[in-house]
């Protein structure tokens, strides 16, 4: 089969086919495979040498991966289903998106991803010395820190940029507590230097009379999102500001670019331009033998997304071919553990961070990994504070006396006893009320023990503290096998 875009989603539908007696040709655009992995985020977060590794991996099993093959330029997607029993669409998401902003059009304004792309594939990068970027996510982040990585590197290296004034910008819509962006970007682009101003929309990009971008205006933004957390900006148009600037870089989102399916693809269903309608138990879509995974399939997610839906398609496609089922059987056993204690001081024991180089030192060169990462020792140190999550207290309630005495010792107060009628009575919780008590029960006479699994650090205090032998550490495993019929 062929699976068109190398991208975590097209190679992980690839792995699984391949061990499935498959031998799937996968299609990629770029000269390189791994999709955004490769030509999205950056270098100092992402080593491509490990990349490279598991990419090995793959063609082991006998994938055959053509890099530089544009279906829609090079091939067309007719010849494809041709030539192929089944087709896997896993272009991804890649176009940067506008926001159709006067003067957003012309010089100096740049999408994003289209600049992260060019970073990666060590192409000449366009970026002046005052830029802004719009957008408050982690991709806004990528594009501004490696901006900033740009300017640096090229003031260092050649005499075509002359040291001095140069800028970042970094203008998100959110306030700081409402961006997007994980905390860890946020505050390590603050470190390194990005200006980061929140609460802004952009009006405009600005030009002179020769057409090159001078300045991004923007407007206050009041209010991002509503009561329903729906995105619903207002806007004071009164409180307007001009950010001065060279280049506009645009991180506010991606949308797949599908113009290859006009030739073969007419019968691919689309529910919004750009978007195919899909099957979201099969991944099929509506066209025969033709199915989509990764960021097409279910809009822009994590990269493991992408490769649970790689896998999901692989199935799909080979109960396709072969008219067989795949069935899942998931096997769930408990091990009560006597006896089960922690380490010493378990309970205490502090995040060991991820040691990082110097924002300074971080600038020195765009691909300078910015997590520098654990020593054997630090390493140690911080897998000791494992959870062992698949082991976990299980309450007895016909034994329990509630003394209380487990919600007084647990360490991350995760444990609480409550009356059953403080309780809020959904439908589920009155089921499980009256399985065990009958429909007629005072609530208020009865308690329950309410666990926040988010805190509990399984460290046992509770059950070496119960006096009834109410709790027990149980160790809880799932196998997951899949056999054809
Ligand atoms: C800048 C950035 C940073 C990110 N950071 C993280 C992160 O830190 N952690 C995380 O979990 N996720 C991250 N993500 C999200 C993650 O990278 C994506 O969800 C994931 O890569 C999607 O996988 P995919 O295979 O669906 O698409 P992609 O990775 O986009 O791969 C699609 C592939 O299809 C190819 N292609 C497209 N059209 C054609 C065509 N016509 N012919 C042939 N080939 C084609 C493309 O070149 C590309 O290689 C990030 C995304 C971006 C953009």
């Amino acid at each position: 089969m062929a699976i068109i875009g190398a991208g975590p989603a097209g190679l992980s539908a690839a792995h699984d086919l391949a061990l499935l007696g498959f031998k799937p040709v996968v299609f990629e655009i770029e000269s390189v495979p791994a999709g955004m992995l490769a030509i999205g985020i950056p270098a100092y977060r992402l080593p491509r040498a490990v990349i490279e590794k598991e990419v090995d991996v793959i063609r082991a099993l006998g994938v055959d991966i053509r890099c530089g093959v544009a279906v829609g330029r090079d091939i067309s997607f007719s010849q494809l289903r041709r030539e192929f029993a089944a087709v896997i669409l896993a272009v991804g998401a890649k176009s940067s998106r506008s926001l159709g902003l006067p003067g957003e059009q012309g010089p100096g304004v740049f999408g994003g991803v289209d600049l992260l792309r060019a970073v990666s594939l060590h192409q000449p990068v366009p970026v002046g010395r005052e830029v802004v970027v719009v957008g408050g996510g982690n991709v806004a982040y990528d594009v501004a820190r490696s901006v900033l990585r740009q300017i640096a590197y090229d003031t260092a290296r050649t005499a075509a940029r002359l040291a001095g004034t140069s800028r970042v910008s970094l203008v998100s819509l959110e306030s700081l507590e409402e961006m997007p962006a994980d905390t860890v970007e946020i505050v390590e682009g603050d470190e390194e230097g990005i200006e980061r101003l929140n609460g802004w929309g952009p009006v405009a990009i600005e030009r002179d009379s020769a057409g090159a971008v001078t300045g991004v205006r923007f407007r206050r933004c009041l209010r991002v999102y509503d009561e329903n957390r729906k995105f619903s900006p207002i806007y004071d148009d009164n409180q307007q500001k001009v950010v001065p600037c060279d280049s506009v870089m645009l991180a506010v989102g991606q949308a797949p670019a599908l113009g290859f399916l006009e030739d073969g693809g007419a019968d691919v269903e689309q529910f919004r331009p750009g978007w195919p309608k899909v099957d979201a138990a099969t991944l099929a879509t509506t066209a025969p033998g033709v199915y989509v995974a990764g960021d097409l399939a279910h809009g822009t997610r994590l990269l493991i997304d992408a490769v649970a839906s790689g896998k999901a398609a692989a199935r799909s496609v080979y109960q396709f071919l072969t008219q067989r089922t795949l069935t899942k059987h998931a096997v769930t056993s408990h091990l009560t553990l006597d006896r089960y204690r922690r380490e010493r001081g378990y309970e205490s024991l502090r995040r060991t961070p991820v040691p990082l180089a110097e924002p300074a030192e971080r600038l020195h060169h765009p691909d300078t990994l910015v997590e520098t990462g654990y020593t054997a020792e630090l390493a140690m140190r911080e897998a000791s504070r494992c959870l062992d999550c698949g082991v976990t207290p299980v309450f007895d309630s016909a034994r329990c006396v509630l003394c209380g005495g487990c919600a007084d010792v647990c360490p991350t107060l995760c444990l609480k006893l409550t009356p059953l009628s403080e309780l809020a009575q959904t439908e589920d919780l009155r089921a499980a009320i009256a399985e065990v008590l009958g429909d007629e029960a005072d609530l208020s006479q009865h308690s329950a023990i309410l666990k926040d699994e988010d805190r509990c650090i399984r460290c046992a205090a509770c059950a070496m503290r119960c006096p009834a032998d109410a709790i027990s550490m149980e160790r809880v495993s799932y196998t997951t096998t899949w056999s054809t019929q």
